[in-house]
């Protein structure tokens, strides 16, 4: 399992996909494929979560689903993934999806992308990994958040540094060179510290 290296990718939902963000997630999903990287995501099929995903799995990727239980009373998940791995809360959720992962990125979302990321984000800052976290702007959605983490830290409440915990990154192939510098036997979590 740990020979094939695995990106975890968090994004929206919503049913409404702006055309932009739904051809950047059917991009990721064939560049995965096509290069023997496995998805780990939410386990939806919604949104630019399902278009991601089913993009993967037509280029003939393996996709990992990680659900929370009352998810699936909502019958929101992908029937058809290589694996759907059920967990009991949302924060066993995201700590699978992390163990599982060598690098994460974020496509388009709403509160839940954003929370994720700002989750790996944190814990990459208490030194809790070290892993790449990409932020995925094929059309500057993104432009906001970056000014906020930008004026956060010129105001003091984070380290200059820490504007080197994520790439920006606005060509979808630009992934490849990220996670092409992940060391093979990549750095493992303190997961026993999440
Ligand atoms: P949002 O950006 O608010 O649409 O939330 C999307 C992110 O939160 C995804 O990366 C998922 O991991 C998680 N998520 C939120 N809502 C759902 C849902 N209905 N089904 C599956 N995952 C979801």
């Amino acid at each position: 399992m740990k020979n094939k290296k695995s990106l975890c990718v968090y994004c929206g939902s919503c049913g409404e996909t702006n055309p932009a963000h739904r051809e950047a997630a059917e991009q990721l999903g064939d560049l995965l494929a096509k290069n023997s990287i496995r998805l780990v995501y939410g386990g939806g099929d919604i949104g630019l979560m399902g278009i991601l995903a089913n993009a993967v799995l037509n280029a003939g990727g393996e996709v990992i689903g990680v659900l929370p239980r009352f998810l699936e009373d909502w019958e929101v998940e992908h029937k058809g993934l290589s694996q759907l791995i059920i967990v009991e809360s949302m924060h066993a959720r995201k700590q699978k999806m992390f163990e599982l992962s060598d690098a994460f990125a974020v496509l388009p979302g709403g509160y839940g992308t954003l929370e994720e990321l700002l989750e790996v984000l944190t814990w990459k800052q208490l030194k809790l990994h070290n892993k790449p976290v990409m932020v995925v702007d094929t059309d500057g959605y993104w432009q906001p958040l970056r000014a906020l983490f930008e004026h956060i830290i010129q105001s003091g409440y984070a380290d200059e540094d820490s504007s080197a915990y994520l790439t920006y990154v606005e060509k979808i192939e630009s992934i490849l060179s990220v996670l092409d510098k992940i060391p093979e036997d990549t750095q493992r979590p303190n997961a026993e510290k999440l």
